[in-house]
């Protein structure tokens, strides 16, 4: 038998049906694991270990009196730390909510919940998720398992380190403008950015409303596809989630018109990263796909364009720390000005004071025609830009990021050179589509993620051919 450790979700669940295991066997041997290894791996900020075994527990006992049950019953998964578990301690990785513990579960955390699922813990992540490296948490910095000299990606660092390093079956992290796709790409899993509506928000701490949204990150396609639709659907907390009828779809690579955009591929790609996106392209081609070149071009505005819009939703949204209503309050200063200075002030680390600043800025009067208005509208380019490709093209292959996971520290100084890395990602959510990272080769020790980005609610159609990616690359 191979290593609990190693089971993918579906693997698991038929073991757990065939009572080769039990659920608190495959709990406790991630429990051990996370024990062994996360003293250097750093995955994790908290452990939820009670809440892990009584769920355990709770599922055997569901297993012994059931024939058919929940792909996800009793499969142990790790949850980004800005997504709310009721009990469990929930920081953004920032020292603003250090102390914070989630009074309500967020709704994929209730569905998960319905399904059985076992939560091992909370996983680092760059504070409020801005960030690509996990290195802007409050409290650590996470690990890539392939080679602990290089970070994990970020903002789901920890998620993805986790999945990686067997720490966890599969996790929950979110996605703002790469931060599920960057780290699977920079860990070598799959993670899934669902499109704009596709999966509630509600009880995910927000970092920008309009782009936020959760997904999965599994070990393989066939996983993060179960953990999809157990997230998925319409919410009534969440006014933005949509009800949407996903149909199957099984996409044979024969006759699929792939797009691959010129932009991407002019300047700043590592060469590494390139032949192997390349490889990848030509694997499908050899499977009957035909390759097209396809212009997106706002492109070259869209990191720009993202870094007014972030902020300026950041600066509202962390608005409510203010040492009142939540987490790190002051309330020992002198009077109510010098608490909401203080507690914020001491509470913030220098990305989220930085996106705070610029955020106010572009909505200020005088100010906002001129940023947050103009971004707005190349918002609606970049978006055409892909509504435009769509109606030439299937889907369209990329990178996820131009180059493999960096150094620790190689970056830290220089945030301008952090926000570039979202070039191939960040478009793609200010367009509000689908896209999911898949591991399609190495630069040496470190994998590399293709990005497979599909039309609007075309999740099974990316998964497809993802699936069919997955054994070729
Ligand atoms: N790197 C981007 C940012 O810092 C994306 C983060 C995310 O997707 N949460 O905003």
């Amino acid at each position: 038998m191979e290593s609990l450790l190693d089971l993918t979700i579906s693997q698991a669940h038929n073991g757990l049906k065939n009572k080769d295991f039990s659920s608190t066997e495959i709990t406790k041997a991630y429990l051990d694991q996370i024990k062994k290894t996360d003293g250097a791996l750093n995955s994790y900020l908290s452990i939820t270990e009670e809440l892990a075994v009584e769920q355990a527990e709770a599922a055997d006992k569901i297993i012994a009196t059931q024939k058919e049950f929940s792909p996800l019953l009793g499969v142990p998964c790790s949850i980004k730390d800005a997504i709310l578990v009721q009990g469990a301690p929930c920081t953004a990785a920032s020292k603003v909510l250090e102390n914070y513990v989630a009074p309500y579960d967020a709704t994929v955390i209730k569905k998960l919940k319905k399904d059985g699922a076992v939560i091992l813990g909370k996983t680092n992540l760059d504070e409020f998720a801005m960030g690509v490296s996990t290195e802007n948490s409050a409290f650590q910095v996470t690990k890539n398992p392939h080679d602990q000299a290089h970070v994990p990606g970020g903002s789901s660092g920890g998620s993805a380190a986790s999945v990686a390093g067997k720490q966890a079956c599969y996790s929950l992290g979110s996605d703002t403008g790469g931060s599920i796709r960057l780290p699977a790409s920079f860990c070598g899993v799959v993670g899934l950015n669902p499109t704009y509506g596709a999966v509630s928000r509600y009880g995910l701490i927000a970092l920008a409303s309009s782009l936020d949204q959760i997904g999965p990150m599994a070990k393989t396609v066939e996983d993060t596809k179960i953990v999809f639709n157990a997230i998925s659907g319409k919410d009534a907390l969440d006014a933005t989630s949509v009800e949407y009828q996903f149909e199957e779809s099984e996409i044979s690579l024969k006759g699929l018109t792939i797009g691959v955009p010129k932009e991407y591929f002019e300047k700043g790609m590592d060469k590494e990263v390139e032949a192997i996106i390349k490889n990848a392209i030509k694997k499908a081609q050899e499977q009957g796909a035909k390759i097209q070149e396809i212009s997106l071009p706002h492109t070259k505005y869209a990191i720009a364009c993202y870094y007014i819009i972030v902020p300026s939703e950041a600066s509202a949204n962390l608005a409510r720390y203010d040492g009142i209503k939540y987490g790190l309050s002051k309330q020992e200063s002198k009077d109510l000005l010098s608490v909401y200075v203080q507690s914020r002030g001491e509470g913030f680390g220098a990305e989220p004071k930085r996106r705070i600043l610029v955020g106010t800025h572009a909505l200020s009067s005088g100010y906002y025609d001129a940023y947050y208005k103009k971004a707005q509208e190349v918002r609606g380019l970049i978006r055409q830009d892909f509504i435009n490709a769509f109606k030439k093209v299937d889907v369209i292959f990329s990178p996820v990021s131009p180059f493999p996971a960096f150094k620790v520290a190689e970056k830290v100084d220089d945030p301008l050179s952090m926000y570039l890395v979202d070039v191939y990602t960040g478009s793609v959510k200010l367009a509000g589509l689908p896209a999911l990272s898949l591991p399609a080769g190495k630069a040496g020790k470190l994998p590399v993620g293709l990005q497979i980005i599909g039309n609007y609610f075309e999740e099974n159609k990316i998964l497809s051919i993802a699936q069919q990616m997955e054994k070729l690359v």
